[in-house]
């Protein structure tokens, strides 16, 4: 069964149920509660666009907690569509994990970032816009060292390569360099593509 988004109804920590079960304990306030009440608790509930927001930007500034902000910038999203602060908040959400992801992760998020990005800026006043853009770009940086490691790891074992295939004159190893020689150019092209963004 997919998980439905809710919203606990002590505590609003925002969280994500299993709509097939009749009750569950929040994970945050350990209080026990029905889940569909929470369940509408999340579709109906009143809360503003600023308090949805600033519940947002507590988990993530105040507790660091990346899992709760981003189902409160999520919340804002779909009760709120049109109000930049939701989309620019789960970009900074995506920035927040980026930043401790292993390198070889850094592109799967590059969808998310270039989605939340995008939104942020089209509805955000002119004055927040260099924030927005600069945390983009922060997360575009990232990807560009990845994506620089990887060309800089492929050059060194194709170079290695080369060199024992001319001490050794072995056919083995010559007939690995066109491969590697295309594994470095497919790296490069990568990189400049990734640069453009910068
Ligand atoms: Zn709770």
């Amino acid at each position: 069964m997919p998980l439905t988004p809710a919203k606990c109804t002590n505590c609003g920590a925002a969280l994500e149920l299993d709509p097939s079960k009749d009750a569950a304990v929040c994970p945050y306030c350990h209080t026990p509660f029905v889940v569909e009440k929470a369940i509408n608790n999340y579709m109906g509930g009143g809360d503003s666009a600023d308090a949805i927001i600033a519940q947002g930007d507590n988990w993530l500034n105040s507790f660091g907690d990346t899992a709760q902000a981003f189902l409160c910038y999520r919340q804002a999203t779909e009760k709120f569509p049109l109000d930049y602060r939701g989309w620019r908040g789960l970009l900074m959400v995506e920035l927040r994990v980026t930043m401790v992801l292993q390198d070889d992760k850094v592109e799967e998020r590059r969808p998310a970032v270039s989605m939340y990005s995008r939104q942020a800026l089209a509805l955000a006043p002119a004055s927040e816009k260099p924030a927005i853009q600069k945390a983009r770009r922060d997360y575009f940086q990232r990807l560009y060292q990845v994506l620089e490691k990887e060309r800089d790891s492929i050059q060194r074992e194709l170079e290695d390569t080369e060199r024992q295939a001319a001490i050794t004159n072995s056919k083995s190893l010559r007939w690995q360099l066109p491969e590697l020689r295309e594994k470095l150019q497919e790296a490069q092209f990568r990189l400049e593509f990734i640069g453009q963004e910068l």
